[in-house]
């Protein structure tokens, strides 16, 4: 390491202390590579700032020194958009220090987090106070609520209560130059020029580090009912999603559906996860009504609409849960598709979303064409049924992914298929994960020139030298220069 190194150290360190800077190999290591093991980088430092100023202070001497910086939440994203670059001049922003919940109120129903909050404790934040905050996916237990603006994350309750971008009511950002965007604010109505927050709601780290959030709460559910319905076709489960909105509306708060193949992959790979039913047909769909109210029996609505679908062909079979630890059970296996997928082999997920109605043709017809091309592919789906976004993956066998550019050659040709069905079917290539630096080329290919045009221009607006997680989203236009002797 050259000295010059050793004195930027120095500066991280003056501004949050030595013990908040990490810079030997094997401490980094964690920060250093993406959730999937794909994409590994090098810092200079991994920095835990302890407060906004503190994170402030932190950009201004990476922007004089010319520094990439790299906001890391919980680093569970799916995209590579928290992994540096090879460089070594980076320095990698993590904001565990700040988990401070600032405010709860009831009265407006919000709650004011730093952004280093993991998922669960707002949720249990949340809960104290008798509210509920629904962002639930499973990486709850360690994304941060920073991560989840930055990746207008969705999971498993976007049908009720939107993606995160609908959740948050105001934002305080660190913009690259170190100044501070003071956006924090609880109003349920701004119409005060243009609506800076949303910028920085699904713009992963490349416009600022997002600080803290005024986000909304909800009346806690207090009655629930689960079934899991057994399917032969896609376009059946969006048939009982419609009978379930005229009989419940809004209390059908969650619709997941999983391809038998994906509850293979994890019944095959995830030991501690029981399968609690049998897999006798090729889809599988997890209904979860909830209501406010306590002592609500949402099982007798369910159940009437169950047996009008199994009536009416729609459903092969469908099982009520009995107990909140039967319903618990079938959640894990839903939960676990992440982790079963990536112990299954080489993963090359998509996260398209399409209109509700061409979701059945989406699914066959991208289903067909990777098997005609790859035949040795296996291909797993599960996803959001009721927002229009199921995740298409191809798992190969990872023995034929050890040359880097056939395996390369393999992925685009996959991504091809599934990006061109995704436009036929007037859809978008990206429903949460975000772009990062997977689907960097992916977006190049398929977006709207005036649309990249836009984002680049609001890109050199707040970022004009390149240095807020360069080279995510779209490939930088301009990288400035940089040395040893400069750092
Ligand atoms: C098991 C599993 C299940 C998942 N399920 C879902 C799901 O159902 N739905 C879904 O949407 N996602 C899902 N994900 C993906 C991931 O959890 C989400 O994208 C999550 O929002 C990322 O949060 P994070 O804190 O881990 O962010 P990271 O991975 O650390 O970062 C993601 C992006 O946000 C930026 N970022 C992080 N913190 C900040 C900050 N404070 N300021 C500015 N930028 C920042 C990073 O630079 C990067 O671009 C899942 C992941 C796993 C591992």
């Amino acid at each position: 390491m050259t000295g010059s190194f050793q004195n930027v150290l120095a500066g991280l360190a003056a501004i949050v202390g030595d013990n908040y800077v990490i810079d030997s190999a094997p401490d980094q290591e964690p920060y250093v590579v993406d959730w999937r093991g794909r994409y590994r980088g090098r810092a200079v430092a991994v920095v835990k700032p302890g407060s906004t100023a503190e994170v402030a202070a932190v950009v201004r001497y990476c922007a004089d020194k010319r520094l990439s910086i790299v906001p890391q939440g919980g680093n569970t994203g799916m995209c590579g958009a928290a992994t540096p670059d090879d460089s070594a001049f980076n320095v990698v922003i993590r904001l565990d220090r700040m988990r401070r919940v600032r405010d709860v109120s009831p009265l407006a129903n919000t709650i004011t987090v730093e952004a280093g909050c993991i998922l669960a404790e707002v949720q249990a934040a949340a809960a104290a106070v008798d509210r509920h905050f629904p962002l639930s996916l499973g990486a709850e237990g360690s994304c941060q609520i920073g991560g989840n603006i930055s990746t207008n994350a969705g999971g498993t309750a976007v049908l009720r209560y939107g993606p995160m971008r609908d959740l948050v009511l105001g934002l305080e950002a660190v913009l690259p130059d170190g100044r501070i965007f003071n956006g924090l604010r609880a109003l349920r109505k701004d119409n005060t020029g243009y609506a800076l927050k949303q910028l920085f709601i699904g713009a992963e780290g490349t416009l600022g580090i997002v600080t803290a959030a005024v986000l909304k709460l909800f009346a806690p559910p207090r009655s629930s009912a689960l079934a899991l319905l057994k399917l032969q076709r896609v376009d059946h489960a969006l048939q009982i999603m419609q009978r379930l909105r005229g009989a419940v509306g809004d209390r059908l708060g969650s619709l997941e559906m999983m391809s038998r193949s994906q509850i293979e992959a994890i019944a095959a790979t995830v030991p501690h996860v029981a399968i609690p039913f049998e897999l006798t047909t090729p889809w599988y769909l997890i209904v979860e009504l909830t209501d406010t109210l306590a002592g609500i029996d949402l099982n007798e609505p369910l159940a009437a609409v169950l047996s009008e679908a199994l009536d009416a062909g729609l459903a092969e079979d469908a099982v009520l849960a009995s107990s909140v630890a039967q319903a618990k059970a079938i959640w894990a296996v839903r939960h676990s598709v992440s982790e079963g997928n990536k112990r299954s082999g080489y993963v090359v997920s998509h996260d398209s979303v399409v209109p509700l109605e061409r979701q059945a043709a989406f699914v066959a017809n991208v289903e067909a064409r990777i098997m005609a091309a790859v035949p040795h592919a296996r291909v797993v789906m599960h996803g959001h049924i009721g927002d229009g976004n199921i995740h298409v993956i191809a798992l190969i066998d990872r023995d034929r992914c050890r040359d880097p550019d056939a395996t390369a050659a393999l992925v685009a040709k996959i991504n091809e298929i599934v990006d061109d069905e995704t436009a036929a079917q007037g859809g978008a290539i990206s429903a949460e994960h975000g772009i990062g630096i997977t689907n960097r080329d992916r977006l190049a290919r398929v977006a709207d020139a005036l649309d990249v045009d836009l984002m680049r221009g609001i890109k050199q607006l707040l970022d004009p030298n390149g240095l807020m997680n360069p080279d995510k989203i779209f490939a930088s236009e301009r990288r400035t220069t940089r040395s040893a002797g400069a750092a």
